[in-house]
């Protein structure tokens, strides 16, 4: 149906296009995309390629056969580097050049020693279509991240793009392709899988796009709510959660309590042990903690060396067992974690809400009064608010 040389030519000048906003979008994001200038690189090969395809009837077939099929395998070949690079993880492409090289030996034995079409075919396209798969592969296994849909509907396009390449590898044995080997030849296949191309080539340049945009989303979602050293809920992240927890208990009428830990002489650590074992420190505390209290309740880091565990359907009895347990489970803990000289020790205050109180802060108030009364009365102990010591 359609004219094929122009209808390639089209898909190359899309690709080079594609090319040129990825290039752009690498300038107007100060070249912090990891892997878009290979993804660039590789729009812009793919493009070369089919321009020159297009001119199959009037350029040698060095340019209008090889360049392109080797441009295609060194544009697939960017591809993978950039999805990698995407991924963080490191590019070990010595086997795609390996094959890049074979298919190249390939390439000129089938076009120029012995011309053969269909054996050319099976093997380029083929070898094509098999790094379209591994990249495909890359995208929807690889990564942190598991919930990055573009990137795994990204791999989906990979995926579709080597399996059309494997069904063109295969239609020229068959009597049916054998008779529309003509380059020119119009037909409802040849349109078929030169539409899927251009669909797919251009929905990955924005997918590439797209997958930066969700990778960025999720990190910084990420920052906003996790303290960055040690990896547990940051202030404003526990406040908040305390603040929906007091919602759902005022609506089931159910107890709740919080525990106040700071942990004590901390500068003495940092005086004695330097900055980076306090750091260090930290990050035992608050992993302990987290461990400790998994399934009864949540820990946030709510000060330098302060944390705030919320602890739904406990009351001021309860928080105190669970306190006093947390107090010895985290020397135990500490002791495997950090230096065996250095000994750290917590003092915690503990409240529960009142009945009509809608929100936190009176709640964190008295828990932090009842932190002092710990610290005063010298410290590695767990003190309750002032209401139950006077009742
Ligand atoms: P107390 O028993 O009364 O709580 O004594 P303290 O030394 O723990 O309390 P103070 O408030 O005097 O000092 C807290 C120390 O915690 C001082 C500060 O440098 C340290 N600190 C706070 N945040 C960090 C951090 O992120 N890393 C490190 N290494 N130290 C921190
Ligand atoms: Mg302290
Ligand atoms: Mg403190």
């Amino acid at each position: 149906m359609f004219h094929v040389p122009s209808f390639v030519y089209v898909i190359g000048l899309i690709s080079l296009l594609n090319g040129v906003i990825l290039v752009l979008l690498t300038r107007a994001t100060n070249n912090a995309l990891r892997g878009i200038q290979a993804w660039a690189g590789g729009s812009f090969l793919v493009g070369v390629g089919f321009v020159f395809a297009s001119f199959r009837e009037v350029l040698p077939e060095t340019l209008s056969i090889i360049l392109p099929y080797l441009t295609a395998a060194l544009g697939l070949t960017l591809y993978y580097r950039a999805v990698r690079q995407l991924l963080g993880q490191p590019e070990k492409d010595l086997r795609l050049w390996a094959g890049n090289l074979l298919a190249a030996l390939a390439l000129a034995y089938t076009t120029l020693l012995a011309p053969d079409f269909e054996l050319r075919t099976l093997l380029l396209s083929g070898w094509l279509g098999a790094l379209a798969l591994v990249i495909g592969l890359n995208l929807s296994h690889g990564g942190p991240h598991r919930h990055d849909y573009v990137r795994f509907l990204s791999g989906v396009g990979f995926f579709v793009l080597g399996f059309l390449l494997f069904l063109r590898a295969a239609f020229y044995l068959t009597p049916f392709g054998a008779a529309q080997r003509d380059f020119n030849a119009t037909g409802f296949f040849q349109d078929a899988a030169l539409s899927g191309v251009l669909i797919v080539s251009t929905l990955l340049t924005f997918s590439y796009a797209l997958m930066h945009i969700e990778r960025l989303t999720s990190t910084l979602g990420w920052q906003a709510h996790m303290d960055g050293l040690t990896h547990i809920p940051n202030r404003r992240s526990i406040v908040e959660r305390l603040d929906l927890e007091i919602l759902k208990c005022g609506t089931d009428s159910t107890p709740l309590s919080i525990l106040m830990i700071d942990s004590d002489h901390f500068k003495d650590i940092n005086d004695t042990y330097g900055h980076p074992a306090g750091d260090r420190t930290l990050q035992a505390l608050a992993a302990c903690m987290q461990a400790h209290l998994r399934g009864s309740g949540t820990v946030g880091r709510y000060g330098g060396e302060e944390f705030l565990a919320i602890l739904p359907g406990v009351s001021l009895a309860g928080a105190i067992q669970v306190a006093g347990r947390l107090r010895a489970g985290l020397k135990e803990c500490l002791l495997a974690e950090v230096e065996e000289s250095l000994v750290v020790t917590v003092s915690t205050g503990a409240a529960e809400l009142l009945a009509g109180e809608t929100d936190g802060a009176g709640l964190i108030l008295r828990a932090d009064d009842a932190l002092y009364a710990a610290k005063q009365a010298g410290r590695d102990c767990v003190r309750p608010e002032r209401e139950m010591k006077g009742g």
